[in-house]
Protein backbone atom coordinates (compact mmCIF):
# COMPACT_ATOMS: atom_id res chain seq x y z
CA UNK A 1 0.00 0.00 0.00
CA UNK A 2 1.12 3.84 -0.88
CA UNK A 3 -0.15 6.88 -0.02
CA UNK A 4 1.03 10.57 -1.19
CA UNK A 5 1.02 13.82 0.93
CA UNK A 6 2.73 17.01 0.64
CA UNK A 7 4.50 15.93 3.90
CA UNK A 8 5.27 13.23 6.58
CA UNK A 9 6.22 13.72 9.71
CA UNK A 10 7.76 10.76 12.00
CA UNK A 11 7.08 11.37 15.82
CA UNK A 12 4.33 12.50 17.25
CA UNK A 13 6.60 14.10 20.25
CA UNK A 14 6.13 17.56 20.77
CA UNK A 15 8.46 18.60 18.15
CA UNK A 16 7.11 16.24 15.58
CA UNK A 17 2.91 16.84 16.45
CA UNK A 18 3.33 20.53 16.53
CA UNK A 19 5.34 20.26 13.01
CA UNK A 20 2.31 18.56 11.91
CA UNK A 21 -0.79 20.23 12.74
CA UNK A 22 1.07 23.58 11.27
CA UNK A 23 1.69 22.31 7.58
CA UNK A 24 -2.07 21.31 7.91
CA UNK A 25 -3.19 24.78 9.09
CA UNK A 26 -1.02 25.95 6.17
CA UNK A 27 -3.35 23.58 3.83
CA UNK A 28 -0.32 20.65 3.53
CA UNK A 29 -1.46 17.48 3.31
CA UNK A 30 0.09 16.10 6.07
CA UNK A 31 0.29 12.98 8.04
CA UNK A 32 2.26 11.94 11.30
CA UNK A 33 4.02 8.31 11.77
CA UNK A 34 4.43 7.08 15.30
CA UNK A 35 5.24 4.07 17.06
CA UNK A 36 4.71 5.20 20.74
CA UNK A 37 2.50 2.20 22.89
CA UNK A 38 0.56 3.92 25.80
CA UNK A 39 0.29 2.04 29.17
CA UNK A 40 -3.05 0.43 28.09
CA UNK A 41 -1.18 -1.49 25.07
CA UNK A 42 -2.72 0.91 22.13
CA UNK A 43 -0.75 3.74 20.39
CA UNK A 44 -0.08 6.84 22.21
CA UNK A 45 0.26 10.16 20.61
CA UNK A 46 2.82 12.68 22.06
CA UNK A 47 6.19 11.30 22.49
CA UNK A 48 7.90 11.32 25.37
CA UNK A 49 6.52 14.87 26.73
CA UNK A 50 3.51 13.71 27.16
CA UNK A 51 3.83 10.24 27.83
CA UNK A 52 6.42 9.91 30.48
CA UNK A 53 8.19 12.93 31.12
CA UNK A 54 7.24 16.67 31.04
CA UNK A 55 3.51 16.29 31.78
CA UNK A 56 3.19 13.12 33.63
CA UNK A 57 6.29 14.42 36.12
CA UNK A 58 4.76 17.56 36.46
CA UNK A 59 1.60 15.57 37.44
CA UNK A 60 3.99 13.50 40.27
CA UNK A 61 5.90 16.84 41.53
CA UNK A 62 2.32 18.66 42.05
CA UNK A 63 0.98 15.73 44.11
CA UNK A 64 3.89 15.10 46.12
CA UNK A 65 4.54 19.43 46.68
CA UNK A 66 1.10 19.04 48.23
CA UNK A 67 1.71 16.39 50.77
CA UNK A 68 5.11 17.67 51.75
CA UNK A 69 3.20 21.13 52.39
CA UNK A 70 0.81 19.53 54.43
CA UNK A 71 3.36 17.63 56.40
CA UNK A 72 5.81 20.02 56.53
CA UNK A 73 4.59 23.98 55.56
CA UNK A 74 1.61 24.14 57.04
CA UNK A 75 2.07 24.55 60.15
CA UNK A 76 3.69 28.02 60.10
CA UNK A 77 0.17 29.06 58.37
CA UNK A 78 -1.75 27.60 61.41
CA UNK A 79 -3.14 24.97 59.84
CA UNK A 80 -2.94 21.22 60.75
CA UNK A 81 -4.56 17.97 59.82
CA UNK A 82 -4.28 14.89 61.69
CA UNK A 83 -2.61 11.91 60.52
CA UNK A 84 -1.75 12.83 56.67
CA UNK A 85 -1.12 10.07 54.28
CA UNK A 86 -0.35 9.20 50.61
CA UNK A 87 -1.81 7.00 48.58
CA UNK A 88 0.49 6.56 45.48
CA UNK A 89 -1.77 4.56 43.62
CA UNK A 90 -4.33 7.10 43.34
CA UNK A 91 -1.34 9.62 43.18
CA UNK A 92 0.24 7.49 39.85
CA UNK A 93 -3.86 7.01 38.68
CA UNK A 94 -4.28 10.85 38.60
CA UNK A 95 -0.88 11.22 36.40
CA UNK A 96 -2.19 8.25 34.07
CA UNK A 97 -5.73 10.41 33.84
CA UNK A 98 -3.76 13.42 32.91
CA UNK A 99 -1.67 11.68 30.22
CA UNK A 100 -4.62 9.92 28.82
CA UNK A 101 -6.26 13.38 28.47
CA UNK A 102 -3.81 14.91 26.73
CA UNK A 103 -2.40 12.19 24.12
CA UNK A 104 -5.98 11.90 23.22
CA UNK A 105 -5.81 15.49 22.42
CA UNK A 106 -3.24 15.45 20.08
CA UNK A 107 -5.40 12.74 18.29
CA UNK A 108 -8.40 15.24 18.47
CA UNK A 109 -6.43 18.05 17.24
CA UNK A 110 -5.39 15.60 14.51
CA UNK A 111 -8.82 15.09 13.46
CA UNK A 112 -9.59 19.07 13.45
CA UNK A 113 -6.95 19.69 11.27
CA UNK A 114 -6.86 16.48 8.86
CA UNK A 115 -3.52 15.22 9.88
CA UNK A 116 -3.72 11.11 9.18
CA UNK A 117 -1.80 9.81 12.25
CA UNK A 118 0.37 6.26 11.04
CA UNK A 119 0.91 4.04 14.02
CA UNK A 120 4.08 1.79 13.31
CA UNK A 121 7.78 2.62 13.02
CA UNK A 122 8.55 4.95 10.51
CA UNK A 123 11.73 4.67 8.31
CA UNK A 124 13.30 6.98 5.80
CA UNK A 125 13.88 5.53 2.25
CA UNK A 126 15.54 6.97 -0.63
CA UNK A 127 13.05 9.44 -2.92
CA UNK A 128 11.07 10.91 -0.06
CA UNK A 129 9.48 7.88 1.13
CA UNK A 130 8.39 6.99 4.74
CA UNK A 131 8.01 3.42 5.23
CA UNK A 132 5.98 2.40 8.01
CA UNK A 133 6.04 -0.54 9.95
CA UNK A 134 2.41 -1.17 11.94
CA UNK A 135 1.88 -2.64 15.19
CA UNK A 136 0.60 -5.87 13.43
CA UNK A 137 3.53 -5.98 11.11
CA UNK A 138 2.25 -4.71 7.90
CA UNK A 139 3.97 -2.34 5.71
CA UNK A 140 2.43 0.94 4.73
CA UNK A 141 4.76 2.83 2.34
CA UNK A 142 4.31 6.87 2.07
CA UNK A 143 5.63 9.51 -0.29
CA UNK A 144 5.87 13.00 -0.09
CA UNK A 145 7.23 16.41 -1.26
CA UNK A 146 8.68 16.98 2.19
CA UNK A 147 9.80 14.64 5.05
CA UNK A 148 10.40 16.26 8.95
CA UNK A 149 12.18 13.51 11.45
CA UNK A 150 10.96 14.51 14.63
CA UNK A 151 12.08 10.92 15.97
CA UNK A 152 13.15 12.49 19.65
CA UNK A 153 15.45 10.55 22.12
CA UNK A 154 15.63 7.44 24.79
CA UNK A 155 17.28 6.98 27.64
CA UNK A 156 21.05 6.60 27.90
CA UNK A 157 21.86 3.11 29.02
CA UNK A 158 25.10 2.12 31.66
CA UNK A 159 26.76 -0.51 30.80
CA UNK A 160 26.74 -1.59 34.33
CA UNK A 161 23.19 -0.81 35.31
CA UNK A 162 20.93 -2.05 32.65
CA UNK A 163 17.29 -1.14 33.10
CA UNK A 164 15.35 -3.86 34.21
CA UNK A 165 12.05 -1.85 34.71
CA UNK A 166 12.20 -3.19 38.47
CA UNK A 167 15.06 -2.21 40.37
CA UNK A 168 16.62 -0.61 38.17
CA UNK A 169 14.68 2.23 35.92
CA UNK A 170 14.87 5.30 33.22
CA UNK A 171 12.25 8.11 34.03
CA UNK A 172 9.24 6.63 33.03
CA UNK A 173 10.03 3.76 35.39
CA UNK A 174 10.44 6.02 38.16
CA UNK A 175 6.91 7.55 36.95
CA UNK A 176 5.41 4.53 38.03
CA UNK A 177 6.44 3.20 41.50
CA UNK A 178 3.75 1.23 42.71
CA UNK A 179 4.72 2.10 46.41
CA UNK A 180 7.42 5.24 47.98
CA UNK A 181 10.70 2.83 47.81
CA UNK A 182 12.71 3.29 51.16
CA UNK A 183 15.71 3.58 49.47
CA UNK A 184 16.04 5.78 45.78
CA UNK A 185 19.25 5.65 44.14
CA UNK A 186 19.56 8.20 41.35
CA UNK A 187 22.60 8.01 39.19
CA UNK A 188 22.79 11.67 37.71
CA UNK A 189 21.65 14.83 39.32
CA UNK A 190 20.59 16.56 36.57
CA UNK A 191 16.89 17.38 35.09
CA UNK A 192 15.48 14.06 35.41
CA UNK A 193 17.43 13.08 39.06
CA UNK A 194 16.35 15.68 40.56
CA UNK A 195 12.67 16.16 39.48
CA UNK A 196 12.02 12.67 40.01
CA UNK A 197 14.33 12.36 43.35
CA UNK A 198 12.40 15.38 44.80
CA UNK A 199 8.92 13.56 44.21
CA UNK A 200 9.70 10.37 46.33
CA UNK A 201 11.93 12.47 49.07
CA UNK A 202 8.77 14.21 49.68
CA UNK A 203 7.05 11.19 49.72
CA UNK A 204 9.38 9.74 52.43
CA UNK A 205 11.69 7.83 50.52
CA UNK A 206 15.35 8.39 51.61
CA UNK A 207 16.94 9.71 48.08
CA UNK A 208 20.83 9.27 47.28
CA UNK A 209 22.07 11.06 44.08
CA UNK A 210 25.32 10.34 42.97
CA UNK A 211 26.53 12.65 40.12
CA UNK A 212 29.80 12.17 37.96
CA UNK A 213 31.01 15.90 37.87
CA UNK A 214 32.34 17.33 40.34
CA UNK A 215 30.38 20.76 39.94
CA UNK A 216 26.42 20.55 40.91
CA UNK A 217 24.64 21.63 38.11
CA UNK A 218 27.32 22.43 35.67
CA UNK A 219 25.16 24.13 33.02
CA UNK A 220 23.57 26.61 35.35
CA UNK A 221 25.14 29.94 36.59
CA UNK A 222 27.17 28.37 39.43
CA UNK A 223 25.57 31.22 42.04
CA UNK A 224 21.95 29.77 41.39
CA UNK A 225 23.35 26.15 41.33
CA UNK A 226 25.09 26.74 44.96
CA UNK A 227 21.72 28.99 45.71
CA UNK A 228 19.54 25.63 44.91
CA UNK A 229 22.00 22.93 46.48
CA UNK A 230 21.78 24.44 49.57
CA UNK A 231 17.93 24.16 49.25
CA UNK A 232 17.77 20.80 48.26
CA UNK A 233 20.34 19.89 50.79
CA UNK A 234 17.89 21.54 53.40
CA UNK A 235 15.06 19.06 52.24
CA UNK A 236 17.25 16.36 52.84
CA UNK A 237 18.52 15.42 49.26
CA UNK A 238 22.06 13.53 49.46
CA UNK A 239 24.14 14.72 46.33
CA UNK A 240 27.27 13.29 46.07
CA UNK A 241 29.48 15.04 43.79
CA UNK A 242 32.62 13.33 41.74
CA UNK A 243 30.47 9.85 42.14
CA UNK A 244 31.16 7.54 39.59
CA UNK A 245 29.34 4.46 39.76
CA UNK A 246 30.93 1.17 38.17
CA UNK A 247 28.65 -1.67 39.09
CA UNK A 248 25.25 -1.88 40.67
CA UNK A 249 24.05 -5.32 41.52
CA UNK A 250 20.47 -6.67 41.92
CA UNK A 251 20.24 -8.86 45.05
CA UNK A 252 17.25 -10.33 45.78
CA UNK A 253 15.19 -6.71 46.62
CA UNK A 254 18.18 -4.70 46.63
CA UNK A 255 20.01 -3.11 44.12
CA UNK A 256 23.83 -2.86 45.36
CA UNK A 257 25.73 0.24 44.39
CA UNK A 258 29.59 0.31 43.70
CA UNK A 259 31.00 3.92 42.85
CA UNK A 260 34.34 6.00 43.53
CA UNK A 261 35.06 9.43 44.87
CA UNK A 262 37.78 11.46 46.11
CA UNK A 263 38.03 9.30 48.99
CA UNK A 264 38.34 6.19 46.96
CA UNK A 265 35.68 3.03 46.59
CA UNK A 266 32.12 3.95 48.00
CA UNK A 267 29.25 1.07 48.08
CA UNK A 268 25.30 2.12 48.65
CA UNK A 269 22.56 -0.03 49.03
CA UNK A 270 18.88 0.53 47.93
CA UNK A 271 15.67 -0.94 47.04
CA UNK A 272 15.29 1.32 43.78
CA UNK A 273 17.83 2.95 41.31
CA UNK A 274 16.82 5.34 38.69
CA UNK A 275 19.61 5.93 35.84
CA UNK A 276 19.18 9.23 34.82
CA UNK A 277 22.61 10.34 33.04
CA UNK A 278 21.51 11.78 29.91
CA UNK A 279 19.59 11.06 26.63
CA UNK A 280 20.81 10.09 23.08
CA UNK A 281 18.63 10.80 19.58
CA UNK A 282 16.65 7.84 18.91
CA UNK A 283 17.84 7.74 15.33
CA UNK A 284 18.29 3.69 15.77
CA UNK A 285 16.91 1.87 12.89
CA UNK A 286 15.12 5.63 11.45
CA UNK A 287 17.25 6.15 7.67
CA UNK A 288 17.41 3.38 5.35
CA UNK A 289 20.79 2.31 2.93
CA UNK A 290 20.83 5.38 0.76
CA UNK A 291 18.67 7.91 2.27
CA UNK A 292 21.51 10.48 2.23
CA UNK A 293 20.38 11.93 5.58
CA UNK A 294 23.86 12.11 8.05
CA UNK A 295 24.25 11.51 11.87
CA UNK A 296 26.96 12.96 13.92
CA UNK A 297 28.93 11.33 15.86
CA UNK A 298 26.15 11.51 19.15
CA UNK A 299 24.07 9.93 16.19
CA UNK A 300 21.93 12.75 16.02
CA UNK A 301 20.49 14.22 12.46
CA UNK A 302 22.67 16.43 10.85
CA UNK A 303 21.16 19.67 10.22
CA UNK A 304 21.87 23.11 9.25
CA UNK A 305 20.47 26.57 10.66
CA UNK A 306 17.16 26.14 9.10
CA UNK A 307 16.73 22.59 10.51
CA UNK A 308 17.31 20.75 6.76
CA UNK A 309 19.38 17.58 6.62
CA UNK A 310 21.07 19.00 2.99
CA UNK A 311 18.62 16.45 1.04
CA UNK A 312 16.29 17.59 -0.60
CA UNK A 313 12.60 18.07 0.81
CA UNK A 314 14.28 16.24 4.30
CA UNK A 315 13.83 18.18 7.56
CA UNK A 316 14.86 16.97 11.03
CA UNK A 317 13.68 18.69 14.46
CA UNK A 318 13.63 18.27 18.12
CA UNK A 319 15.98 16.06 20.54
CA UNK A 320 17.17 13.91 17.86
CA UNK A 321 18.95 17.37 15.98
CA UNK A 322 21.65 19.74 17.55
CA UNK A 323 20.59 21.70 20.76
CA UNK A 324 19.03 21.64 23.81
CA UNK A 325 16.30 18.51 24.09
CA UNK A 326 13.52 20.74 25.49
CA UNK A 327 9.97 19.89 24.41
CA UNK A 328 9.64 23.56 23.32
CA UNK A 329 12.98 23.94 21.63
CA UNK A 330 11.46 21.31 19.70
CA UNK A 331 7.94 22.21 19.27
CA UNK A 332 9.58 26.17 17.97
CA UNK A 333 11.81 24.02 15.12
CA UNK A 334 8.59 22.30 14.04
CA UNK A 335 6.63 24.64 13.83
CA UNK A 336 9.76 27.09 11.88
CA UNK A 337 10.06 24.01 9.10
CA UNK A 338 6.33 23.70 8.59
CA UNK A 339 6.62 27.58 7.29
CA UNK A 340 9.62 27.14 5.54
CA UNK A 341 8.17 24.56 3.54
CA UNK A 342 5.02 26.48 3.29
CA UNK A 343 7.28 29.24 1.46
CA UNK A 344 6.94 31.47 4.46
CA UNK A 345 9.82 32.49 6.96
CA UNK A 346 10.53 30.58 10.06
CA UNK A 347 13.30 30.22 12.70
CA UNK A 348 13.85 29.33 15.92
CA UNK A 349 16.73 31.58 18.23
CA UNK A 350 18.54 28.58 20.06
CA UNK A 351 20.28 31.64 21.93
CA UNK A 352 17.06 32.55 23.64
CA UNK A 353 15.40 29.23 24.80
CA UNK A 354 14.69 28.56 28.27
CA UNK A 355 15.74 25.92 30.83
CA UNK A 356 13.75 25.23 33.39
CA UNK A 357 14.05 22.79 36.22
CA UNK A 358 11.03 21.89 38.54
CA UNK A 359 12.31 21.57 41.67
CA UNK A 360 11.12 23.36 44.93
CA UNK A 361 12.59 26.06 44.66
CA UNK A 362 12.36 26.07 40.76
CA UNK A 363 15.73 26.85 38.61
CA UNK A 364 15.19 28.53 35.33
CA UNK A 365 17.24 30.54 33.29
CA UNK A 366 17.60 31.84 29.47
CA UNK A 367 20.98 32.88 27.88
CA UNK A 368 25.06 33.12 29.05
CA UNK A 369 26.26 31.93 32.48
CA UNK A 370 28.55 34.32 34.19
CA UNK A 371 30.95 31.57 33.83
CA UNK A 372 30.44 31.53 30.45
CA UNK A 373 31.27 34.85 29.73
CA UNK A 374 33.97 34.84 31.75
CA UNK A 375 35.39 32.29 29.32
CA UNK A 376 34.72 34.08 26.29
CA UNK A 377 36.19 37.24 27.67
CA UNK A 378 32.60 39.36 27.40
CA UNK A 379 32.93 41.99 29.79
CA UNK A 380 29.65 42.06 32.07
CA UNK A 381 28.02 43.66 34.98
CA UNK A 382 25.62 41.26 37.37
CA UNK A 383 22.52 42.42 39.50
CA UNK A 384 21.22 40.14 42.09
CA UNK A 385 17.92 40.39 44.36
CA UNK A 386 17.20 37.72 47.44
CA UNK A 387 13.36 36.60 47.14
CA UNK A 388 13.78 37.01 50.95
CA UNK A 389 13.24 40.85 50.19
CA UNK A 390 10.36 40.65 48.35
CA UNK A 391 6.92 41.46 50.25
CA UNK A 392 4.96 38.44 48.61
CA UNK A 393 7.57 35.87 49.18
CA UNK A 394 7.82 36.40 52.69
CA UNK A 395 3.64 36.32 52.22
CA UNK A 396 4.47 33.35 50.79
CA UNK A 397 6.41 31.54 53.03
CA UNK A 398 8.42 31.10 49.92
CA UNK A 399 11.87 33.40 50.42
CA UNK A 400 14.20 30.86 48.87
CA UNK A 401 16.23 31.61 45.85
CA UNK A 402 17.12 34.79 44.28
CA UNK A 403 17.38 36.27 40.48
CA UNK A 404 20.24 37.38 38.85
CA UNK A 405 21.03 39.62 35.68
CA UNK A 406 23.77 39.75 33.81
CA UNK A 407 24.28 42.30 31.43
CA UNK A 408 27.27 44.02 28.68
CA UNK A 409 29.22 46.05 30.68
CA UNK A 410 29.56 48.13 28.07
CA UNK A 411 25.94 48.32 25.78
CA UNK A 412 24.16 46.67 29.23
CA UNK A 413 22.70 44.49 26.44
CA UNK A 414 21.02 41.57 28.28
CA UNK A 415 23.36 38.79 28.21
CA UNK A 416 21.57 36.01 31.15
CA UNK A 417 19.23 35.89 33.58
CA UNK A 418 19.28 33.37 35.77
CA UNK A 419 17.13 32.46 38.65
CA UNK A 420 16.12 30.20 41.23
CA UNK A 421 13.00 30.47 43.35
CA UNK A 422 9.16 29.61 43.62
CA UNK A 423 7.47 29.76 40.19
CA UNK A 424 10.74 30.53 37.90
CA UNK A 425 8.98 28.75 35.69
CA UNK A 426 6.32 31.27 34.72
CA UNK A 427 8.53 34.29 35.65
CA UNK A 428 11.45 33.39 33.39
CA UNK A 429 9.73 34.55 30.42
CA UNK A 430 10.00 38.18 31.04
CA UNK A 431 13.38 38.10 30.59
CA UNK A 432 13.26 35.42 27.33
CA UNK A 433 10.91 38.34 25.89
CA UNK A 434 13.39 41.36 27.02
CA UNK A 435 16.40 39.20 25.63
CA UNK A 436 14.41 38.21 21.91
CA UNK A 437 13.91 42.36 21.88
CA UNK A 438 17.46 43.05 22.54
CA UNK A 439 16.41 45.03 25.72
CA UNK A 440 19.25 45.97 28.03
CA UNK A 441 19.07 45.83 32.10
CA UNK A 442 18.12 49.46 32.11
CA UNK A 443 14.86 48.78 29.91
CA UNK A 444 13.74 46.09 32.83
CA UNK A 445 14.47 48.33 35.36
CA UNK A 446 12.37 50.67 34.37
CA UNK A 447 9.59 48.58 33.07
CA UNK A 448 6.62 49.45 35.75
CA UNK A 449 6.27 45.45 37.96
CA UNK A 450 3.17 44.90 39.60
CA UNK A 451 3.42 44.95 43.65
CA UNK A 452 3.39 42.78 45.29
CA UNK A 453 4.71 40.15 42.86
CA UNK A 454 7.34 37.92 43.02
CA UNK A 455 8.32 39.29 39.38
CA UNK A 456 9.85 42.52 41.39
CA UNK A 457 12.67 40.46 41.68
CA UNK A 458 13.62 40.60 38.29
CA UNK A 459 13.02 44.71 38.61
CA UNK A 460 15.32 44.71 41.42
CA UNK A 461 18.32 42.43 39.99
CA UNK A 462 18.05 44.97 37.00
CA UNK A 463 18.12 47.83 39.42
CA UNK A 464 20.84 45.97 40.86
CA UNK A 465 23.01 45.93 37.73
CA UNK A 466 23.56 49.77 38.31
CA UNK A 467 24.06 49.69 41.71
CA UNK A 468 20.65 51.02 42.47
CA UNK A 469 18.19 48.52 43.85
CA UNK A 470 15.55 50.18 46.17
CA UNK A 471 15.09 47.38 48.66
CA UNK A 472 18.81 46.07 49.29
CA UNK A 473 22.10 48.07 50.05
CA UNK A 474 24.15 47.70 46.85
P1 LIG B 1 20.93 15.70 32.10
O1 LIG B 1 21.90 15.87 30.99
O2 LIG B 1 20.10 16.82 32.54
O3 LIG B 1 21.71 15.18 33.41
C1 LIG B 1 22.47 14.00 33.43
C2 LIG B 1 23.46 14.12 34.58
O4 LIG B 1 24.06 12.84 34.75
C3 LIG B 1 24.59 15.10 34.32
O5 LIG B 1 24.71 15.95 35.44
C4 LIG B 1 25.80 14.21 34.12
O6 LIG B 1 27.00 14.81 34.56
C5 LIG B 1 25.44 13.01 34.98
N1 LIG B 1 26.10 11.77 34.58
C6 LIG B 1 26.37 11.32 33.34
N2 LIG B 1 26.94 10.09 33.40
C7 LIG B 1 27.01 9.77 34.71
C8 LIG B 1 27.49 8.63 35.42
N3 LIG B 1 27.98 7.58 34.78
N4 LIG B 1 27.40 8.64 36.77
C9 LIG B 1 26.88 9.70 37.44
N5 LIG B 1 26.44 10.80 36.80
C10 LIG B 1 26.49 10.84 35.46
O7 LIG B 1 20.07 14.42 31.66
P2 LIG B 1 18.72 13.83 32.26
O8 LIG B 1 18.42 14.37 33.59
O9 LIG B 1 18.83 12.36 32.07
O10 LIG B 1 17.64 14.40 31.27
C11 LIG B 1 17.70 14.01 29.89
C12 LIG B 1 17.27 15.13 28.98
O11 LIG B 1 15.90 15.40 29.18
C13 LIG B 1 18.05 16.39 29.22
O12 LIG B 1 18.53 16.86 27.99
C14 LIG B 1 17.05 17.33 29.80
O13 LIG B 1 17.25 18.66 29.35
C15 LIG B 1 15.71 16.78 29.34
N6 LIG B 1 14.71 17.03 30.37
C16 LIG B 1 14.30 18.30 30.58
C17 LIG B 1 13.42 18.58 31.61
C18 LIG B 1 13.01 19.99 31.86
O14 LIG B 1 13.18 20.81 30.97
N7 LIG B 1 12.49 20.33 33.03
C19 LIG B 1 12.96 17.56 32.43
C20 LIG B 1 13.42 16.28 32.19
C21 LIG B 1 14.29 16.02 31.17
Amino acid sequence: MSEQFDVVVIGAGPAGYVAAIRAAQLGLKTACVDAFIGKDGKPALGGTCLNVGCIPSKALLDSSKQFHNLTHNFAVHGISAANPSIDVGAMVGRKDKIVKQFTGGITMLFKANKVTPFAGFGTLKPGRVVSVKGHDGSITELTAANIIIAAGSVPIELPFAKFDNKHIVDNAGALDFAATPKRLGVIGAGVIGLELGSVWKRLGAEVTILEALPDFLAAADQDIAKAAAREFKKQGLDIRLGAKLSKAEVKGDEVHLTYSDAKGEQSLVVDKLLVAVGRRAATAGLLAEGSGVQLDERGRVVVDEHCHTGVDGVWAVGDCVRGPMLAHKGSEEGIAVAELIAGRAGHVNLDTVPWVIYTEPEVAWVGKTEEQLKAEGVPYRTGSFPFAAIGRAVAMNETAGMVKVIAHADTDRLLGVHMVGACVSEMIHEAVVAMEFKGSAEDLARICHAHPTLSEAVHEAALAVDKRAIHKAN
